[in-house]
């Protein structure tokens, strides 16, 4: 049954890559040997290839605003929860914010040095101008106020991400507060949460028609200038989340709990290569708290509950490609963003890692909110789509590396860490036996 799913995971990957390669090959066909003519211009690249990738990528948006809206409830109902916990809590929040700012930062300044969008001239696949929307100039305090939002009903209805996630935020953390008495509400979100998520997974399997369509029309209108741009963009990613994994965290590591940065990727490597190969931080969450335990010396009394978390909230691969994706979108529209823009996209794209599920091209999904949030035209997604696939496998390695760092640090800090174990990489100690119960719990 499991690997019958896991093929079906595959199957849809393999599906993804082979049409980004079909429509790549078709758009070119179309680009360089067909003759201009009504059939091709007007019934296959603006009719079919058109409503058929503009309609999945309203699919896409489609679920923004639910998705958004009932994960977060539910996340921050589970962290009002363990308030209890206290310090935990506190420390693990802040470190998971400042790595998914961090990781967009990075990814800001690798996109600025690559430039992956130069030379690639969106506005000839550019259909509709009305979609575009071009953001007009707020000062910072206007900036500032509307993440308030005056009537919630209305940020859901106009999909001002912000104004809802503050407002999920808020109605999560009372409902954790009310407990038993709200417990009807709080299932109804969660219940819902499911619903969203099942609706993501049938959209997804839709994506390998939707990804032909939209890379064969992009190919067909602007030929092999797309490709440069594409491959740059992914290298941009994938340096970016490289730094993130290899350096910011592993020297976070080294500095806050002066442990070997290479025993840490040694033994975690199995987590990550299952991270890789699902794209789903939430499937790994078993792996990881065992493997924490048992090879790494923390306490599952600290894992059991940063881990979960992590995988809900704490997506910094996810941020470092919406962080590349906005310098390319800004680049290949020629939009230029300012100083407030950057900002404003680290802001949104920190949040947006906490409304992003721990599960397969979510972070496409939210990735339209931060575009939103400065003005960016969604039509640049429907092109990255085509090669997400495998950045979004990379992402979800590096999504869960973060949440085991972040767990490491505070189970050290919680004198929660058998440091014993991480260096013998779960050769039996005597503290690991002394903390018996919990850790085998
Ligand atoms: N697949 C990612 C994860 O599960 C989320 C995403 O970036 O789409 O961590």
């Amino acid at each position: 049954m499991k690997k019958a799913k896991e093929k079906k995971k595959i199957g849809l990957t393999t599906k993804i890559f082979i049409s980004l390669i079909l429509g790549a090959i078709f758009g070119i066909i179309l680009c360089y040997m067909v003759p201009s003519s009504h059939i091709k211009d007007d019934i296959i690249v603006e009719g079919i290839l058109y409503v058929i990738g503009q309609g999945f990528i309203r699919l896409m948006k489609m679920l923004v605003v639910p998705l958004v809206f009932c994960s977060l409830v539910c996340g921050s109902m589970s962290i009002g929860d363990t308030k209890k916990l206290g310090t935990v809590g506190v420390r693990t929040l802040v470190f998971y914010l400042f790595t998914t700012a961090l990781a967009v930062t990075v990814a800001l300044s690798v996109g600025n040095i690559i430039n992956p969008g130069v030379g690639l001239d969106m506005s000839a696949v550019q259909s509709n101008a009305a979609d575009v929307q071009s953001m007009e100039a707020t000062s910072l305090t206007d900036t500032l106020l509307n993440i308030i939002p005056d009537n919630p009903i209305s940020s859901l209805a106009n999909g001002n991400m912000l104004q809802i996630i503050v407002f999920a935020l808020i109605v999560g953390i009372i409902l954790a507060k009310l407990g038993e008495r709200t417990e009807t509400v709080g299932n109804f979100f969660s219940q819902f949460n499911d619903i969203m998520m099942e609706m993501t997974m049938m959209v997804m399997s839709l994506a390998p028609i939707g990804v032909f369509c939209l890379i064969s029309r992009t190919f067909a209108n602007i030929g092999f200038s797309a490709f440069v741009p594409l491959a740059k963009y992914m290298i941009g990613v994938l340096i970016a989340l490289a730094i993130q994994c290899f350096v910011v965290y592993m020297a976070l590591l080294k500095v806050f709990t002066g442990l070997n940065p290479v025993i840490f990727i040694k033994n975690f490597f199995p987590v990550m290569a299952f991270a890789f190969s699902t794209a789903t931080s939430n499937a790994t969450i078993p792996m990881s708290i065992d493997t924490l335990s048992k090879k790494m010396g923390v306490s599952k009394k600290i894992s059991s509950f940063t881990i979960p978390l992590g995988a809900t909230i704490n997506m910094d691969g996810t941020a470092i490609m919406q962080g590349v994706a906005v310098v390319f979108a800004a680049q290949a529209f020629g939009i230029h963003l300012s100083m407030t823009d950057y900002l404003t996209v680290i802001g949104t794209a920190t949040l947006a890692s906490i409304g992003t599920a721990g599960v397969p091209s979510v972070g496409l999904v939210t990735l339209t909110m931060v575009f939103n949030s400065v003005g960016l035209p969604v039509e640049a997604i429907g092109l990255i789509m085509g090669i997400d696939r495998i950045l979004d496998m990379t992402r979800t390695a590096v999504n869960i590396t973060g949440d085991a760092v972040c767990t490491t640090i505070v189970a050290n800090q919680n004198k929660a860490l058998d440091r014993e174990v991480f260096n013998n990489s779960g050769k039996e100690s005597k503290k690991q036996k002394e903390m018996g119960s919990d850790v085998e719990q």
